[in-house]
């Protein structure tokens, strides 16, 4: 089932600014490092921002974002090229208009699962209750080039927020970039606590339906995602991998 589209009443300045912000708060996290990328929806257009390929997660900013189409041309930005994986996002957001934003990245904590014979990443954690529908994995671990394999791999994703890609990594997709930060982390977390309980040589007990009906019946996301969109760009402004005077608000 897929969410009902949000009006966004983002600027590109805005979206820039998350889009970076983002970026800079999943590199701090080990979610990125130095591949892996995030892309945003253009408000009206069918083109998207996303940062230049070669640009070292850690120190992207607003300015460079480029705006490129979904054909691949760059429209807007400094010069140099998108990330080579850049079909990813344009077939999922052609694909998928109930989406704005989508990560891509090579979490080795989540694709592991893809490595194991008769394991599949479950649903452990509370917060887990975002990818209940399930998480499809991709067969094809290749890297994701050509505009065919980017529409293989929307249509593995079909209506879910998160596919696996086998021995390569994971797309994610939300409604905004700061709910894409925050499910990724999320993510992480619950890939990591079911690695823990196998790494203790336990059977995974996931949630069941009923367990994540009940939790689902008190979520507030829309809060949820701002109070720790709030508490990592503050964790990463003293930390230094966000510069002062970047605000989550603007
Ligand atoms: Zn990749």
């Amino acid at each position: 089932m897929m969410d009902a589209p949000l009006t966004l009443t983002y600027t590109d300045a805005q979206l820039r600014r998350q889009l970076a912000i983002a970026t800079r708060l999943l590199n701090a996290e080990t979610i990125l490092d130095y591949s892996g990328h995030i892309s945003v929806r253009a408000p009206g257009r069918d083109a998207l921002f996303i940062q230049h390929g070669t640009d070292p997660r850690s120190d992207v900013v607003p300015e460079r974002m480029l705006l490129v189409d979904f054909d691949g041309h760059v429209l807007e930005g400094a010069p140099g090229k998108p990330p080579i994986e850049l079909p990813i996002h344009t077939e999922i957001l052609k694909a998928r208009p109930d989406v704005q934003a989508v990560l891509h990245c090579h979490m080795e904590l989540a694709f592991l699962f893809t490595m194991m014979d008769g394991m599949q990443l479950l649903p452990m954690r509370a917060r887990a209750t975002r990818w209940q529908s399930g998480i499809p994995t991709h067969a094809d671990p290749s890297h994701i080039k050509y505009p065919a394999q980017g529409k293989a791999l929307a249509a593995t994703l079909g209506p879910h927020h998160a596919a696996l890609i086998r021995s390569h990594g994971l797309v994610l997709v939300a409604e905004s970039v700061p709910a894409l930060a925050v499910d990724a982390i999320h993510f992480q977390e619950n890939a990591h606590a079911q690695m823990q309980v196998l790494q203790a040589g336990c059977r995974p007990v996931p949630l069941t339906p009923a367990e994540i009906e009940q939790i689902v019946a008190h979520e507030v996301r829309d809060y949820h995602i701002g109070k720790l969109w709030r508490y990592y760009i503050q964790k990463a402004r003293r930390s230094g991998d966000l510069p002062p005077g970047w605000d989550a608000e603007d």
